[in-house]
């Protein structure tokens, strides 16, 4: 897929649609790319030999523009693994201090990495919302994506996480599953599976979750080489722009939510972030505003990419967009 803008825009324009950002609700934070997995479908290039990560300095300045931007509601990490970094923790703690909601992307074999042993509880303890991987309920399709071994470990951390409490009713601590295809397809209608994983992982492995968000596959860094490497880059491609779904757009996380990269650039979402397109278009780092509020009414730098998120049912940080679904996974 080519990170043109022209076909997306123009696909808006013939629905007489425009995107921009309205009143940002969400932070979302790439602590960088180190990870204790390497996934075959990973959009970010993550993995244990990476070392890009968040300095101190630069969450000390995010706490900074926090306390300046009175609209956020909620801080979400992201990353890699974004637990691995040092600053994780106190980042979390404080942006509660701010009276915040945390969400943490969480590949759940983190908990098991050594020097993690007491994550669970700290998680805990701060009230942080868990939006976890789950490609699968089947072993099978698991170990295929996220690597051999991975489907067993995910399920001792879901039963880790549901023996304090997440995901067990009347608890207050969420616990969220997140799949997304095991190929060159749209996901499912994320109710019909939901109401699937509940029922397998309950009557399977006993354990509870909140809700399943379904999320489409971006054509960006490892899973683009393996479309390309596969031959089949151009009708995923053709797939998505077909089921561009209109009424999707207004949904687009993009509008209430802006991206922070582990060395402290801006960006519209976490796709950009990897794609290197700057918020808006033009190149701003956290030193460069008083306020995320500044970004309020931005403009937004959209390319061919961004039909990853209108195709179907939509597709976001929080799973689908819309009921309207159009998904055959
Ligand atoms: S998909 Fe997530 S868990 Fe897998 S390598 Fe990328 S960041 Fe790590
Ligand atoms: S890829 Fe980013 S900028 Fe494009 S529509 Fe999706 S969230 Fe918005």
């Amino acid at each position: 897929m080519q990170d043109s803008k022209i076909d997306f825009d123009d696909k808006l324009r013939q629905y007489g649609i425009y995107v921009n950002r309205t009143t940002l609700k969400t932070i979302q934070i790439n602590m960088g790319k180190l990870c204790n997995q390497f996934c075959a479908h990973c959009h970010v290039d993550a993995g244990p030999g990476r070392t890009e990560i968040m300095s101190a300095e630069t969450a000390d300045q995010i706490v900074n523009l926090l306390t300046n931007t009175p609209s956020i509601e909620i801080v979400d990490f992201t990353g890699g693994a974004p637990e691995l970094n040092p600053a994780f923790r106190s980042l979390v703690a404080r942006s509660r201090s701010l009276g915040l909601r945390v969400m943490d992307r969480c590949n759940l074999t983190v908990l098991f990495v050594k020097g993690q042993e007491d994550l669970t509880a700290f998680l805990k303890d701060n009230s942080v919302e868990i939006v976890a991987s789950m490609p699968c309920y089947s072993r099978e399709n698991v170990d295929t994506q996220r690597g051999k071994g991975i489907f067993d470990k995910s399920i001792d951390a879901l039963r880790r996480l549901n023996s304090v409490g997440y995901g067990r009713e009347g608890s207050g601590l969420r616990l969220d599953l997140v799949y997304n295809p095991g190929g060159a397809f749209l996901p499912s209608f994320q109710e019909g599976l939901e109401k699937q994983y509940k029922k397998e992982l309950r009557e399977k492995f006993g354990i509870d979750f909140n809700h399943l968000y379904t999320i489409t596959n971006m054509p960006i860094k490892r899973w683009k080489d393996y479309l390309e490497h596969t031959g089949q880059m151009e009708r995923y491609r053709e797939l998505l722009i077909c089921a561009f779904n209109p009424e999707t757009v207004d949904s687009l996380m993009c509008r209430t939510l802006i991206s922070v990269g582990w060395d402290g650039r801006l960006y519209d979402c976490d796709f950009n972030q990897m794609l290197e397109i700057p918020i808006g278009g033009h190149c701003r780092t956290l030193w460069d505003i008083e306020s995320f509020g500044e970004f309020n009414q931005g403009s937004i730098a959209t390319g061919t990419h961004c039909f990853g998120c209108t195709a179907g049912a939509g597709s976001s940080c929080g799973g689908s967009l819309t009921f309207k679904g159009m998904g055959n996974g």
